[in-house]
């Protein structure tokens, strides 16, 4: 078995350019200064408070950040993965909920970019620019982490469909201005035969529910349901029934890519809080610092060492993504790599996360900074699609076991 299973024919109708001659550290010199100025100061409230950062959506989507990957005729900034992998992490590095948030829309309008209809481009990708975020809305309670099985199904009503369901996870729910959705349509044969929408945010009969969780608190990722919501079909996104597709060639790479970048930048930014308060912290009695004492050394140094790891493989993967996008060629070939940089990266932040919490005793306990990237990291690793799904589909590859993905009831 091998990993061509999760290939698709077809690629999407429109390719991102690839971004010659980029200056890469000027990028995130100019990104992290957002990063600092807007994001950062309000990270800890936004997770106390459990309020969505829209002030930092609207200043990512002012400086054209939130349409990194589209071309300038879309109000894009025509830049590649390398640059939106950089812009997902440095973003994290301050604020996860904010990072995940910025992670969702660009896939969720890339999906549309790559697969929607010059009228859909036009509408919903253009918007980006004036503040208009996106995100999936795939998982549903009766399928759990098998996110890619639907048991909804939309009506016909006329030449439009009548959108009646709940959904139990959506990053942005309420606060999304779009929501690229999928469900059956009456025909479909398997669960898998999906078909996807572009929901407007503001249609009635839309109703999130409440997000009270550990982590990653600001980011809104409750369930979301949708009461009799009628969707033109202009706002069908491909055809009925091509939702593998469009699921493996529209915005999945982007979004895994983005995932792995997101959890590689908590990791730097726990890493980065951790050795601050390590220099900072002194022991009067002996007049030793925190950053004194060789043992939490030896912990900051294996967190180090974990991270490093992420970037050269993060930027290797993003330019990987392009030239295949810049050739018109599916993307099917990058998703178990995509999908091992997410694992790893997930993993990555949960240990550096809790070293964190070591080195910071019971100051690092209390409410803050460092408490706030360990309750955030364990998002990475329950994140569709979960690790342990993960890890089985890589182990099932590796020892040349059917993936059986697509089967009812299979994962
Ligand atoms: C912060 C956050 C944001 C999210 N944002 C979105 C979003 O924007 N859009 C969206 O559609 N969804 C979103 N999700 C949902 C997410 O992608 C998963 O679908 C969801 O977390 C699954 O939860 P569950 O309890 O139903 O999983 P379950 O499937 O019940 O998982 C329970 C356990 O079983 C394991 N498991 C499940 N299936 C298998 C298998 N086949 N093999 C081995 N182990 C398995 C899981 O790894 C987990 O350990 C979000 C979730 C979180 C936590």
């Amino acid at each position: 078995m091998t990993t061509t299973q999760l290939q698709h024919p077809g690629a999407g109708r429109a390719q991102t350019p690839a971004t010659p001659g980029i200056d890469y550290e000027a990028f995130r010199a100019d990104i992290r200064r957002l990063v600092d100025d807007v994001i950062r100061p309000n990270a800890d409230r936004n997770d106390r408070e459990g309020r969505f950062p829209r002030e930092n959506l609207d200043a990512l989507a002012r400086a054209g950040y939130n349409g990194i990957l589209f071309p300038k005729e879309l109000d894009g900034l025509g830049l590649d993965h390398v640059a939106f992998a950089i812009a997902a992490e440095e973003i994290a590095s301050a604020d996860a909920s904010t990072g995940l948030i910025y992670v969702m829309h660009v896939s969720a309008a890339q999906t549309i970019f790559l697969f929607g209809t010059d009228d859909q481009r036009e509408r919903w990708v253009k918007a980006a620019r004036r503040g208009a975020i996106g995100t999936f809305s795939t998982s549903e309670k009766a399928t759990g982490g098998h996110f890619w099985h639907n048991v909804s199904q939309a009506q016909r009503r006329g030449d439009d469909y009548v959108i009646d369901l709940e959904k139990s996870f959506t990053t942005s729910a309420g606060h999304a201005s779009f929501y690229v959705l999928s469900t059956q349509t009456p025909g479909a044969q398997q669960r898998s035969d999906l078909t996807w929408f572009i929901v407007d945010g503001s249609s009635d009969g839309i109703r999130p529910g409440a997000w009270d969780a550990l982590g990653v608190r600001a980011n809104h990722s409750g369930p979301l349901r949708l009461e009799n919501v009628v969707v033109p079909q202009r706002d069908r996104l491909g055809r009925e029934s091509q939702g593998k597709e469009v699921l493996f060639d529209g915005g999945s790479p982007s979004y895994l890519l983005g995932l792995g970048a997101v959890w590689h930048g908590v990791a730097r930014g726990a890493l980065a809080a951790t050795t601050q308060y390590a220099v900072g912290t002194v022991h009067r009695d002996f007049d030793r610092r925190l950053a004194d004492y060789q043992i939490l050394r030896q912990e900051l140094g294996r967190s180090k060492v974990l991270i490093e790891s992420l970037r050269p493989w993060q930027h290797a993967l993003a330019a990987q993504l392009d030239a295949l996008q810049a050739q018109g060629k599916p993307q099917g070939e990058l998703l178990f790599p995509l999908i091992e940089l997410k694992v790893h990266a997930a993993e990555v932040a949960a240990e550096v996360t809790q070293k964190g919490l070591d080195v910071s005793g019971g100051y690092g306990y209390k409410r803050g900074a460092l408490e706030r990237y360990f309750r955030d990291a364990r998002a990475g690793l329950v994140m569709g699609p979960s690790n342990n799904i993960a890890r089985e589909w890589l182990g099932k590859n590796l020892v040349g076991l059917p993936l059986e993905l697509w089967e009812v009831g299979g994962e």
